[in-house]
């Protein structure tokens, strides 16, 4: 596994820096978001550092979405969701903070009121 040494996510997959683990397998990695939106917002990522979606290969990004499918459905049973935000800040101007690619899950719930 390459990591990144400067990047913030790399140092969470590697245990460097502690987190909040949402669930790992060998080749993605998710965690609770530290200002989450709603309960339960986690971000998954591929552990490999990809800085953007526009840099994986399509057989990389299938199997990751495959795993972001299975993860989206534990996390919203197990979070009692109605339903979720699942997005993907692609590049600065999109608001990407963190240059390796992430994908927020964001649960909703009935009592939020709904919207954006
Ligand atoms: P982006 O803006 O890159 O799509 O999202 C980055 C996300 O990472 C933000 O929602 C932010 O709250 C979260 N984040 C930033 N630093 C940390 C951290 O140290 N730990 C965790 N768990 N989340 C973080
Ligand atoms: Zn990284």
């Amino acid at each position: 596994m390459v990591i990144v040494m400067d990047c913030l996510f790399c140092k969470i997959i590697s245990g460097e820096i502690p987190s909040s683990k949402v669930y790992e397998d060998e080749s993605v990695y998710a965690f609770l978001d530290i200002a989450p939106s709603s309960i339960g917002h986690t971000l998954i990522m591929p552990k490999k550092h990809i800085e953007n979606f526009n840099e994986m290969s399509p057989e990389d990004a299938a199997s990751f979405f495959k795993s972001v499918n299975k993860i989206a459905k534990g996390v919203e049973k197990g979070v009692s969701a109605d339903g979720s935000n699942i997005g993907l800040n692609n590049g600065t101007v999109a608001g990407q903070e963190v240059p390796h690619v992430h994908i927020h899950l964001i649960p909703r719930y009935e009592s939020d009121g709904g919207g954006g």
